[in-house]
């Protein structure tokens, strides 16, 4: 059973099948109470539930790195908390149901925010190396605590950077989507490194070939960052870890150094060249729940918010872009002081 018909303040989140398509929604009405998240203010300015003071306005942290003082006070680095207007949450548990085409189930899951750091203003792209590095190791600690708990088919780490890119909040914070379906994102990406797994992998390809066609942004020893060929919108950016492995779990410390160093001069560059624009960023990895997956090679990949989709885009799922990879690539390298490609 639906709980449609509980009062919708009450009402827990669900994910309901489109029988047309056979992709998944969530229908999570709670989160229409999500005001600009504005809890309250003070001396007219909005108060900040995610600045240091601030930590009762949230619910009770689950992790948190810190130095010292006891959880929820000040003195952390990064705080995780639960999404207060979740997507998915623990409760939401039982049976799913089918009525004709109309399928769905209970949302059960997590929706946990990441508070990147104490600075209201310092965004991943302003971040140094280190600081970067502890927000990454946060990512990963809760990434491999969700993947542990059964159930769990797929857990989603984005951000999004400004309003115009879907933030309700200015300060900057990651979100944890642990979902119990495997997203059509996940599988599409699945069928097609399974589709030429005979010929190897084709993301570790993908890198070898943006090399030679002009749209390498810029490598370390452990990572890679890309136009790829068929960008959806300008400067979208694919980072791509070097060493072939499905699971971002299996992170070791240089691969998540090299990570904060990539993400870091490619955002910065980015905003450099276009003066702070909004993006969608997100992990990329293998679905969890000790399947082999082992041709598929997990990734970040990163989408500025520049030119608004529009009917063609949700009509087709087609996306028209402006602006040649190689080109893409070349400012983006400019912007980073990287005169020309090595
Ligand atoms: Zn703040
Ligand atoms: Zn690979
Ligand atoms: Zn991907």
């Amino acid at each position: 059973m639906s709980n449609e018909d509980a009062h919708p303040e009450f009402a827990l989140p669900e994910i309901r099948r489109d029988p047309v398509t056979g992709a998944w929604s969530i229908l999570a009405v709670g989160r229409s109470r999500r005001p600009g998240a504005v809890p309250g203010k003070v001396n007219g300015e909005p108060l900040c539930p995610f600045c240091p003071g601030n930590e009762s306005l949230t619910p009770p942290e689950v992790w948190a790195d810190r130095g010292q003082g006891p959880p929820d006070s000040p003195g952390w680095k990064v705080r995780a908390v639960p999404n207060l207007y979740p997507a998915l949450m623990p409760e939401a548990g039982g049976r799913g149901w089918r009525r004709g085409g109309m399928v769905g189930r209970p949302a059960h899951g997590e929706h946990e925010v990441i508070v990147n750091s104490p600075d209201h203003g310092l965004s991943l792209g302003d971040m140094d190396a280190e600081e970067a590095e502890r927000l990454i190791h946060a990512w990963l600690q809760r990434y491999r605590y969700h993947a542990a708990q059964p159930q769990v088919k797929q857990i989603q780490v984005i951000i999004n950077h400004r309003r115009e890119a879907g933030a309700s909040l200015e300060h900057p914070h990651t979100q944890v989507f642990v979902l119990p379906v495997v997203t059509r994102a996940i599988r599409d990406e699945l069928h097609e490194a399974r589709q030429r797994a005979a010929r190897g992998c084709n993301i570790c390809a993908a890198a070898r070939e943006a090399r030679d066609d002009g749209r390498m942004i810029y490598e370390n020893e452990s990572w890679t960052a890309c136009v790829p060929y068929a960008a959806r919108a300008p400067f979208e950016v694919r980072f791509i870890p070097k060493r072939h492995d499905p699971d971002f779990a299996a992170s070791g410390k240089d691969e998540l150094g090299g990570m904060a160093d990539v993400l870091t001069r490619v955002l910065k560059g980015l905003s450099n060249l276009l003066g702070n624009p909004p993006y969608n960023l997100w992990i990329h990895t293998a679905p969890c729940g000790g399947r082999d997956y082992g041709c598929y090679h997990w990734h970040v990949e990163m989408v500025p918010r520049i030119i608004i989709g529009a009917g063609f885009e949700l009509a087709t799922g087609m996306f028209i872009s402006i602006l040649a990879p190689g080109e893409a690539a070349r400012q983006l390298r400019e912007s980073m002081g990287i005169a020309s490609e090595q």
